[in-house]
């Protein structure tokens, strides 16, 4: 294995400098789910590694109505996943926590590691991109946010400045009356990352649902949301056709990276019927069963 210096900083300031300083590859390192399997198997090789996982400014989970929920970028997917607000506000986010990868991982991996990570896979982006998440990034010249898809389509390298690191993840509170449905194609239950997975979300307003946000992931070069898609949702009748209708722009519109467990045919099909399952599960639930 390829070796590094290791240092674990007591403040932010600290691995600020530690950034600002660095003449050869620096990594931070959360969880490490991910990163120490990419050093082992020589993908990247740091000079350094800045362990931020004890970091307490960065750990912690926070809700009020007027803010929304506020993850700290070395929450895990664990305590996320246990957190009372987060089940009661967020059950969307609720259940792909509860779907990602094993109990074992789930206790080391941080939700700041797996926005970061650029990973293909992610089971948080799309999720995150329905609830119009915000990333708050830091860095010795001061704070900034980003939106979660912008943030996702350059990767963390890119959208990153050497200095800087993930602090924390923004989402607003969701309308009242708003539910999301998150569907995965795995190849089987545990740690298997998503051949296409989809989350979907929608307002009820009355008798109309409204406001309608997917997102895919697996099945792209980088998670996204699919505007296109949901104009088509907002502005239809639901309908066995509109459902049709959905499928197929989402199947032409996702552009699959090759993966050696099924092929990109199979996978776009089957992210449009992964929305469509979603946008079915959805309805029901906002319109109680009257779809
Ligand atoms: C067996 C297995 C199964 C998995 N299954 C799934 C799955 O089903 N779904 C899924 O989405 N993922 C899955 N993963 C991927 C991985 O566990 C997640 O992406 C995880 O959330 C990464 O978090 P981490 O804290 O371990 O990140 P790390 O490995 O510590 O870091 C990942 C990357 O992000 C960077 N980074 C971390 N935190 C920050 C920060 N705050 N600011 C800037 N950069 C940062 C690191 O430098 C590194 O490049 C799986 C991994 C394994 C090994």
């Amino acid at each position: 294995m390829h070796a590094f210096d290791y240092v674990k900083p007591n403040s932010l300031e600290q691995v600020g400098e530690l950034l600002a300083q660095a003449q050869e590859d620096v990594r931070i390192l959360a969880g490490g789910t991910e990163l120490l399997l990419q050093i082992e198997r020589g993908e990247v090789k740091p000079a350094l590694v800045l362990d931020i996982k004890g970091l307490p400014d960065l750990d912690f989970v926070r809700f009020d109505y007027e803010q929304g929920l506020t993850i700290g970028a070395t929450t895990t997917v664990t305590d996320l996943m246990r957190n009372h607000d987060v089940r009661k506000h967020y059950p969307l986010l609720a259940q792909a926590c509860s779907i990602m990868a094993t109990e074992q991982i789930r206790n080391r991996a941080t939700v700041g590691g797996n926005v970061c990570s650029g990973f293909v896979f992610s089971d948080f982006a799309p999720v995150l991109m329905c609830y119009d998440a915000v990333c708050h990034l830091w860095g010795p010249r001061g704070q900034r946010a980003m939106r979660i898809e912008d943030f996702c389509r350059e990767g963390a390298r890119l959208s990153l400045a050497q200095d800087e690191l993930l602090v924390s993840v923004q989402v607003p509170t969701p309308w009242a009356e708003s539910w999301g449905d998150y569907q995965k194609l795995r190849p089987g239950q545990g740690a298997h990352f998503a051949l296409a997975a989809a989350a979907v979300f929608a307002c009820r307003v009355e008798e109309t649902l409204t406001d309608w946000r997917v997102a895919v992931t697996a099945v792209a070069p980088y998670p996204q949301r699919l505007p296109e898609v949901e104009k088509l949702l907002d502005d239809g009748q639901m309908t066995e056709a509109l459902l049709q209708h959905v499928a197929e722009r989402v199947s032409e519109t996702v552009a699959p990276v090759p993966d050696p467990r099924a092929g990109i045919t199979y996978r776009k099909a089957m992210a449009g019927i992964m929305v469509a399952r979603g946008v079915q599960n959805v309805t029901a639930y906002l319109l109680g069963g009257r779809h």
